[in-house]
């Protein structure tokens, strides 16, 4: 809307917030196939910002309007089977690449789908993670598992659906890059935003010089190209990588849209991570980003609107916003409940060490722990 386009939003959610600041809105289901055409009537161009819209949905779309990304290129997000084997594809390719880089592979792994599958898990995967293929986020799908007895038990509590289990990996960080790729092939990165994980849910993202070693940092940003140049994928796609305690970098998972680890753009670069959807999806050129302040995004969880003893109230937001380049982002939902992304708080500031005490302060104001 802010580059002169009419938006129409579909949402299953009556109360989307997209809904809401969107000019049109449709509320149907995803797979209302009658909801979909009065979209495709009406749209010149069409993109998701949810992972688990069914890809489906989206390839009806593009039979005669441009859906990006594509319907193909969700569907392998959507399913960590197919992710992984991505990732292991353009591991192998970057090996023989003469970049030096080097390939980035994801953890080591093994699929199961059957009894079968299960006996054959390598005694190696042990500690592991076993996580559905399907419909995981925030950590939810997924359960740690230190022996074959409790593998057993949790993949038949998971109703005995498709898995990956992974290796429990000795994290030092975990650090994600967003790219964005035009129709063209012409592909623009951000900076390499490091991340902590609370409880399986992104709690914090910090993006200023130095906030990972600059190899690893080049890295990142060469993989993440590479996924998104192999997929011939079109829009903005964040990839998650975790940084192991002996400094080798593993590729966790993608998201086929602009991401939580990105928000921080708005307020911390000349071109937003949404503005990439937007020129991506329009055919428009894709200006290198620039970040112009050091940033660190603090999410706001439902869990922030309820004392230590569990009584509802509104956290402290004009003591947050008297600190020096704070910026509020709270999404109008309606109802606050532990674990729910209610908003973010982005803190801006000329140096790392300015917004790291900004930043630590606010979280002392909400109550959040530091980091
Ligand atoms: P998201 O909300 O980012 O989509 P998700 O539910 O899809 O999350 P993952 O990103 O796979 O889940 O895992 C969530 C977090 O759990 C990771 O960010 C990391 O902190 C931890 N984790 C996941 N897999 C492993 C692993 N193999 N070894 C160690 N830690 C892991
Ligand atoms: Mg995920
Ligand atoms: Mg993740």
């Amino acid at each position: 809307q802010a580059l002169g386009y009419e938006t129409v939003v579909l949402d299953p959610d009556a109360s989307s917030p997209a809904g809401r600041v969107s000019q049109h809105f449709v509320q149907a289901d995803y797979r209302d196939l009658s909801a979909l055409r009065v979209l495709a009537d009406d749209a010149s161009a069409i993109t998701t910002e949810f992972e688990n819209v069914p890809a489906e949905a989206l390839a009806a779309l593009a039979v005669n309007r441009p859906v990006s990304p594509s319907a193909e290129c969700v569907a392998i997000a959507q399913d960590r089977i197919r992710e992984k084997a991505h990732f292991t594809r353009c591991a192998a390719r970057a090996e023989q690449a003469p970049s030096g880089l080097g390939g980035v592979a994801p953890a080591p792994y093994a699929v199961i789908q059957t009894a079968a599958d299960l006996a054959a898990v390598p005694e190696s995967l042990l500690p592991g993670v076993l996580k559905t293929a399907r419909m995981g986020y925030d950590g939810k799908g997924q359960a740690r598992v230190a022996t074959r007895e409790a593998l057993a038990a949790e993949w038949h509590d998971m109703g005995g659906v498709p898995c990956v289990l992974e290796q429990l990996l000795p994290l030092a960080l975990e650090c994600s890059v967003i790219v964005a790729r035009g129709r063209d092939g012409q592909v623009v990165s951000l900076p390499v935003q490091r991340n902590l994980h609370r409880d399986g849910i992104l709690a914090v993202t910090e993006v200023y010089e130095g906030n990972l070693p600059p190899a690893l940092a080049q890295q990142a940003q060469a993989a993440t190209e590479a996924i998104a140049n192999e997929l011939n994928y079109v829009g903005v796609l964040c990839v998650e990588y975790f940084v192991l305690q002996d400094g080798r970098l593993v590729v966790n998972e993608m998201a086929p849209r602009p991401h939580n680890s990105g928000h921080y753009t708005v307020d911390a670069c000349d071109v937003s991570q949404f503005e990439l959807q937007v020129r991506t999806l329009a055919g428009l050129p894709l200006a290198a980003p620039r970040q112009h302040s050091a940033a660190i995004m603090l999410n706001l969880l439902g869990d922030l609107w309820y004392t230590a003893s569990g009584e509802p109230h509104t956290p402290p937001w004009a003591d947050v916003l008297a600190l020096p380049g704070a910026h509020l982002h709270l999404y109008g939902k309606t109802e606050a409940r532990r674990g729910r992304k209610m908003g973010h708080l982005t803190l801006t500031g000329p140096s790392a060490a300015a917004v790291r005490a900004t930043a630590l302060r606010a979280a002392e104001l909400l109550g959040m722990p530091a980091f």
